[in-house]
């Protein structure tokens, strides 16, 4: 270890890991600093990686050159794409993950990366020098000077662990709390909040009946996380369905005298969409039974994970109430649930390139930044990285705007807008959704990844191929026509689609929602794609009037998304606009128009107040950000 770095990490989550990978791989001696060394990557809740605009942000990690779905792919034994049975723009990638084998992955690349130093010991302070971060301090007192900070505590901070009415403090099962680096960023300054979330009791697999619960079938032709990658090559196993029932919601309001959610002991918000049992049972007290998926932890452990059922009861009530469910009857646990109390920071403290507006030089990355989940976490993490890098070698910032990307949507939402309650993402966030899907993001992405040497070369050139390739077969399929014989006809009455009555080119016979790519094979021996490429450009021709509008749309955006605030503009002196715009403009500081557009509060009349005084005093163009 030395005493100067470029850079400082502190904490090796799945935030804190894309953003030393990336620094080191931009060419910055960095430090990652961990409370424990073989908790890299850990994943502290469920075994799984991906979702419902999860797979997205896996997908675009990877587009950029981040490693969390290469770790995947390596890791992964059992794939499912999620809403296979609705449009292109919601279906997401999900792969169930082996627990063990993903930390080590992790904790060997990482500890094998050149450039990259790993420190094992609590950091109590960061370092301050005229309003701009010069290194940190650890809880031994040594301090570690750096030209840039990131901070990707997760749950540590200030972590308060609840199983019933007992808790004690700690940022993770059996791993202890971060309070004085908690206590520091207050000093700072920084507004924090408190968060809640959750996990569920461990099962020990050879006391679950699985003979008694449905199987749940994997994709038989699995779609890798990683666009170059090729999908896991371990043993793949599937996931079991079980439902609680009345008697289990007996047992779970029995004990909500001793639950700390519902005897005022947790007053923190917790994760709207992943309620815990008691506040299923509770809120939902018209539905019969909630679905369980109990998820493999790894091929080597026996332990199962019972998705559906988070709970901080007390221990001998989680066991009770897992008795009662069917398969689980006589199931042991090897860990129980538990909740957890934390400190995040208002994301509206930082810039969009997730630098604090208050201190210079300072990052915040992952679930610091009020979000919940790995996904999440790793696209922050990665970004961060990225500008801090950009930062300590005297760069411009790297911004995706919400046009390009679910990581532009994230982070926008954050930084704009913040959160009052753990932000999850999800497809209904994004407003361009239609252009902005898994198989594509290599397409949107991977040129920015390149340029900031996250791409290596190859990879970049393999994606420029595939672009080549889905033109020339977008141009073939609008010249190929076909005629209306016999044989056609029948082919398309099987897929219930009209027969020809006139010659047609097989793009507009793709455009048709019975017909998609693969089955144009049939009738044209030149359809030669198969998989994402093949998804993306039936995509691209069914939805082609949509995605046209979108583009138009985006094109509005962007007008918006040009004109820049400069950041020293003093709001208060801007006539016309109310006190209370003038208020949240000022603490907000939005970088641009469009994203003052999209501020809670500030209304058209007043956007159109900011336009007019921007032309005049001549600004609108140019600040320190690159928007991607
Ligand atoms: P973490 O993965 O929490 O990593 C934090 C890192 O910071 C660790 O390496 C730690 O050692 C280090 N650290 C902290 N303080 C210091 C310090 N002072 N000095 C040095 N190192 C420090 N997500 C979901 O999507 N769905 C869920 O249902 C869900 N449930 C969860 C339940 C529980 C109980 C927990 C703990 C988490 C849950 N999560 C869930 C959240 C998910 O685990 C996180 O979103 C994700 O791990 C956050 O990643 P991160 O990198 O920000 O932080």
């Amino acid at each position: 270890m030395k005493d100067h770095y470029d850079l400082i990490v502190i904490g090796a989550g799945h935030a804190g890991i894309e953003a030393s990978s990336a620094a080191s791989r931009m060419g910055l001696e960095t430090l990652l600093i961990t409370l424990k060394r073989d908790t890299i990557g850990l994943m502290s809740c469920n075994p799984a990686i991906g979702g419902v605009g999860k797979g997205q942000l896996v997908k675009e990690i990877d587009a950029l050159g981040g490693i969390m779905a290469k770790a995947a792919d390596a890791c992964a034994i059992g794939y499912r794409m999620l809403n296979m049975s609705k449009g292109p723009a919601v279906r997401s990638s999900r792969a169930q993950i082996d627990r063990i084998r993903y930390n080590n992955y992790m904790v060997n690349l990482i500890g094998s990366s050149e450039r990259l130093d790993i420190l094992e010991r609590e950091v109590s302070q960061i370092l301050i020098k005229e309003k701009k971060t010069i290194g940190i301090k650890t809880i031994k007192g040594e301090k570690i000077y750096a030209k840039v900070v990131l901070i990707a505590a997760g749950t540590f901070l200030n972590g308060l662990i609840h199983i019933g009415l007992k808790s004690n403090i700690g940022g993770r099962f059996n791993e202890p709390a971060s309070l004085d680096l908690s206590e520091n960023l207050k000093e700072l300054g920084f507004k924090t909040m408190r968060f809640k979330t959750g996990t569920c009791a461990r099962l020990l697999k050879s006391t679950i009946n699985f003979s008694k619960l449905d199987k749940q079938l994997l994709d038989s032709e699995p779609i890798a996380f990683s666009f170059l990658g090729k999908p896991s090559s371990l043993k793949q196993l599937p996931c079991f369905i079980t439902y609680t029932n009345e008697k289990t919601h007996e047992i779970i309001k029995k004990g909500l005298k001793f639950s700390p959610l519902y005897t005022g002991k947790i007053r923190a918000r917790g994760v709207r969409y992943c309620p815990s049992i008691e506040d299923k049972v509770v809120k939902f007290p018209h539905h019969a039974r909630h679905q369980i998926f109990l998820e493999p932890e790894g091929l080597d452990v026996d332990e199962f994970y019972p998705n559906g059922v988070s709970t901080s009861l007390p221990q001998d009530l989680q066991i009770e109430m897992l008795h009662s469910i069917k398969g689980l009857e006589d199931v042991k646990i090897v860990r129980p649930g538990y909740g957890i109390e934390y400190e995040v920071v208002d994301p509206t403290e930082l810039f969009p390139t997730l630098e604090t507006k208050s201190i210079k030089n300072l990052y915040l990355v992952g679930q610091i930044n009020g979000t919940t989940g790995y996904e999440e976490a790793a696209a922050l993490g990665l970004i961060g990285g990225i500008n801090a890098s950009l930062k300590a070698k005297g760069k411009d910032g790297f911004v995706l705007d919400r046009s390009t990307s679910y990581i532009g949507v994230l982070i926008d939402d954050l930084v704009t807008k913040g959160t009052q309650e753990p932000y999850r993402m999800f497809t209904s966030r994004v407003e361009y959704r239609l252009s902005l899907r898994e198989d594509n993001a290599d397409l949107r992405l991977a040129k920015f990844g390149f340029d900031l040497g996250l791409v290596e070369k190859c990879n970049y050139e393999a994606m420029l191929e595939k672009r080549k390739i889905i033109e020339a077969e977008v141009e073939r399929l609008k010249k190929t026509t076909i005629r209306p014989t016999e044989s056609v006809n029948i082919f398309l009455q099987q897929f219930k689609s009209s027969p020809l009555k006139r010659q047609i080119t097989l793009a507009e016979l793709l455009k048709r929602p019975q017909i998609n790519y693969e089955q144009l094979k049939d009738l044209d021996d030149n359809c030669k794609l198969s998989g994402e490429i093949a998804q993306s450009l039936t995509s691209e021709f069914k939805y082609e009037p949509f995605i046209r509008r979108q583009k138009e749309e985006v094109k509005r955006f962007k007008n918006l998304e040009k004109i820049k605030i400069p950041d020293k503009l003093d709001f208060s002196s801007i006539a016309g606009l109310s006190r209370e715009v003038k208020e949240k403009l000022s603490q907000l500081k939005p970088l641009t128009l469009g994203a003052a557009s999209r501020i809670s509060g500030i209304t058209p009349a007043s956007i159109s107040i900011l336009m007019v005084w921007l032309k005049k005093i001549g600004k609108g163009k140019g600040n320190e950000t690159r928007v991607g």
